[in-house]
């Protein structure tokens, strides 16, 4: 095995374990890779190895990789990054889900973005968890105003939630948050029961508090390559 194969089944086997002390069946977590700073090469490695969802952060990056690396079997690409609306259709032409929907103009550029006939766009909305409204992400309070807009949009299906733990907090407070934050958009969207959250270093309590979709990168990957 490589050393990507033994993390990445050490990743997994911790993932399961997390869910089984949650009660939880870990069949219902989706574990997404994220791949950025690494070449392409990398998530054709990955989907050697059985990876089917991959995630990126940078437009341009996310773009480039995934035309490089064309169609392969079963690949789902997940933008999580922060999304300028200029670059909706260059984002929708290429991803599965967008993790960070922020702000109606976005949902409204994603939506304008969709071909004749493609398949909805799962979209998450991504609550700042922080006191800095500088961050990522819209405020606990919007959130619900958010999804009623997102839900209006007929080319979106919103799926759920997204955060990214504050650094000064413990990951289990904030992710209790984003549940709440979760609670307040099925008041509008009744199935919407995704969360996504947990990184390298949280993902066993983003687990305890319900994540569906874990975004993992360093501890699969390894340290990202150096960039500017
Ligand atoms: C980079 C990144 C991750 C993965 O972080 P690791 O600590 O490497 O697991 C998850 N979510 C977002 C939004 C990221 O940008």
């Amino acid at each position: 095995m490589t050393d990507l194969d033994v993390r990445l089944r050490d990743i997994d086997a911790r993932i399961a374990e997390a869910a089984r002390a949650a009660g939880r069946d870990p069949q219902q977590i989706t574990r997404i890779v994220v791949t950025k700073f690494h070449p392409a090469e990398l998530v054709r490695e990955l989907h050697g190895l059985g990876v089917r969802d991959v995630g990126e952060n940078r437009q341009q990056e996310f773009s480039a990789k995934a035309a490089e690396i064309g169609a392969l079997e079963g690949l789902r690409w997940h933008f999580i990054g922060q999304a300028q609306t200029n670059k909706a259709r260059a984002i929708r032409a290429a991803a599965h889900a967008v993790h960070s929907l922020d702000r109606a103009r976005l949902a409204n550029a994603l939506d304008a973005a969709a071909e004749p006939g493609a398949p909805l766009l799962d979209v998450f909305l991504q609550v700042n968890l922080t006191e800095d409204p500088g961050r990522g992400g819209v405020a606990p309070s919007e959130v619900e105003a958010l999804a009623e807009h997102a839900a209006a949009c007929q080319t979106l299906r919103v799926r759920g939630v997204m955060a990214v733990a504050p650094l000064d907090e413990a990951p289990a407070r904030a992710f209790e948050r984003l549940r709440a934050a979760g609670e307040a958009v099925r008041t509008v969207v009744p199935d919407a029961h995704g969360m996504s959250a947990g990184m390298s270093s949280d993902f066993a309590d983003a687990i305890a508090m319900g994540a569906t979709h874990l975004r993992i990168g360093s501890a699969i990957t390894g340290p990202r390559p150096e960039h500017g």
